[in-house]
């Protein structure tokens, strides 16, 4: 292993079960004697074998002046978080789209007040004897029915 890492088999408690040898990756461990035996040449120091043992027998140990101890642990992978800035942009979008919306509404809602405004300027309001208010298709109708009897 390149940083001086091993596997060590706690012979005492290994139980031989052999869940360690089925989970390495590289066939780095094999049984003797029913106990656990890591070839360190062969192994790759992926922990597989720590976390597969029910017996908590194996631990990664790096040797200091002849003396086997305990590896640091290995930092955790980071976990990616967006810096402020991408989210203070991120909710400068959801705000401006907001707004952008509310005007296109009112800008909607205005245009269709005016229209209103304009149709109802332009029929006026009915007349009470029944007659066709002015600008009614009716009333030029009757233009035209006189106009055809010579009136
Ligand atoms: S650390 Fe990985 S490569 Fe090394 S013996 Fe354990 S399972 Fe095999
Ligand atoms: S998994 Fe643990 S108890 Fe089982 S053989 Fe490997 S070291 Fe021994």
């Amino acid at each position: 292993m390149m940083d001086g890492q091993i596997m060590w088999v706690d012979i005492a408690r290994c139980t031989g079960c052999g869940a360690c040898v089925e989970v390495c990756p590289v066939e780095a461990i094999a049984l003797a004697d029913a106990k656990a035996r890591v070839d360190e040449e062969a192994c790759t120091g992926c922990g597989a074998c720590v976390d597969a043992c029910p017996e908590g027998a194996i631990h990664p140990v790096i040797m200091i002046q002849g003396e086997l101890v305990p590896a640091p642990e290995r930092p955790a992978p980071p976990v990616y978080r967006p810096s402020p800035l991408v989210e203070t942009a991120g909710a400068a979008v959801v705000v401006a789209g907001t707004g952008l919306l509310t005007k296109a509404a009112g800008a909607l809602a205005r245009a269709v007040g005016r229209w209103l405004m304009r149709r109802s300027a332009a029929t006026g309001p009915p007349a009470e004897d029944g007659a066709s208010p002015a600008g009614d298709r009716g009333g030029g109708g009757d233009r035209r029915r006189r106009r055809r009897r010579g009136q």
